[in-house]
């Protein structure tokens, strides 16, 4: 069992999970920067002592600034941002040179860590999440390639479980492009209306079953510059078309996507395309896809935006950001957002390979 196995399973069990020794080789950034053993995880206090905060050793702080740490996520690190600013903004002059005429390189991570120990912790961060996540996939139902690109649109601003209570009358009125592209406006909007936003909705989902019809001849096109360019795609929704329809590999940089990969200080960027950069750096093109569908379930189900259930995350030992939310495991558990059924990640209707025997998820998170 790996250092965060046992992690995981002292989670389940009530018991924080042992961090010790993981976090010094997992984490080399913090530890360095704390000088000591991991003491951001016991107290209140220690919520706020993102690593960026405790003044760096020499070779923190090189690194650190070039990559900008008022991005850092904690409220200390951004407080002590502006006394970095000055000497910040000499040392990232080559970066941003650099970043100009090649734009999808990107600045060293805010972490501090080398290359080499940010591509290790980040694979094993995927590593684990795939452990706890063995099931995950895009929570879109979808049937084609032409559903898929109308359900991610339709995704917008709203639940995939919204959507997907919504497209089965959508598809079953209007089963092909060519039927939605001479659809009445009115009764698509009808159908759209739970999923909010339903008219600009509408007008996008006609308008690229328009395009696929008169360009395209009724097929959605496998390629990132074709997908871009249909009404109402851009390169989020194109990533998932691709990578789950096509097989082709790709990043979903959805806001769960974001929020994780700062908090876990892969990246510094705030901008999707660079932080899609940034990720493609640290693991090979055949784990993109995985990868996205990893990172979203756990920030649906663990690592939320306001409250994440940081006592009851199987994967704190490797996360700088522990502590931003709630560390007590009791406390944190309730945090956990289960779907219906009771278990994290377990689907409304699963498909029976992601069962047991008895019907419940094959490999349920222990946390829960
Ligand atoms: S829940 Fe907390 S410990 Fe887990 S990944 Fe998110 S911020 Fe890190």
């Amino acid at each position: 069992m790996t250092k965060t196995a046992s992690a995981r399973k002292a989670v389940a069990e009530g018991a924080p999970p042992a961090r010790g020794a993981v976090v010094k080789k997992a984490a080399p950034a913090r530890t360095a920067a704390d000088g000591k053993s991991a003491p951001a995880r016991k107290t209140a206090t220690a919520k706020k002592a993102a690593p960026l905060k405790t003044p760096a050793p020499a070779k923190k702080s090189a690194v650190a600034k070039a990559a900008a740490p008022a991005k850092a996520t904690s409220t200390a690190a951004k407080k002590a941002a502006p006394a970095k600013k000055a000497a910040s903004a000499k040392k990232t002059a080559p970066a941003k040179k650099a970043a100009k005429s090649a734009p999808a390189k990107t600045s060293a991570p805010p972490s501090g860590e080398s290359h080499t120990a940010l591509v290790r912790r980040a694979r094993r961060i995927n590593r684990e999440l795939a452990e706890i996540y063995p099931y995950a996939h895009p929570e879109l139902d979808f049937e084609n390639p032409f559903q898929l690109v109308v359900a991610t649109v339709l995704s917008a601003q709203t639940t995939d479980l919204r959507v997907n209570q919504t497209t089965p009358a959508l598809f079953a009125k209007y089963p092909t492009p060519e039927d939605l592209a001479v659809a009445n406006p009115e009764e698509v909007e009808e159908i759209l209306r739970p999923t909010g936003f339903f008219r600009a909705k509408t007008k996008s989902v006609i308008g690229l079953s328009k395009a696929l019809t008169e360009q395209f001849g009724g097929e959605v096109p496998g390629r990132l510059e074709d997908l871009v360019k249909l009404p109402g795609v851009g390169r989020k929704t194109a990533f998932v078309v691709l990578g789950n329809a096509f097989g082709r590999p790709g990043l979903t940089v959805d806001t769960h996507f974001q929020r994780l990969v700062r908090r876990w200080q892969w990246t510094g960027a705030t901008e999707p395309d660079k932080i899609e950069a940034a990720v493609a750096e640290l693991f090979p093109a055949s784990d993109w896809t995985m990868l996205s569908h990893h990172v979203i379930f756990h920030g649906r189900r663990i690592c939320h935006a306001r409250k994440p259930a940081c006592g009851a995350c199987p994967i704190a030992p490797l996360c700088p950001a522990y502590g931003e939310g709630e560390t007590d495991p009791e406390k944190a558990r309730k945090l956990l957002k289960y779907e219906k059924g009771g278990f994290p990640g377990q689907r409304l209707n699963p498909p029976q390979s992601y069962l047991d025997a008895g019907g419940k998820p094959a490999q349920p998170l222990a946390a829960g």
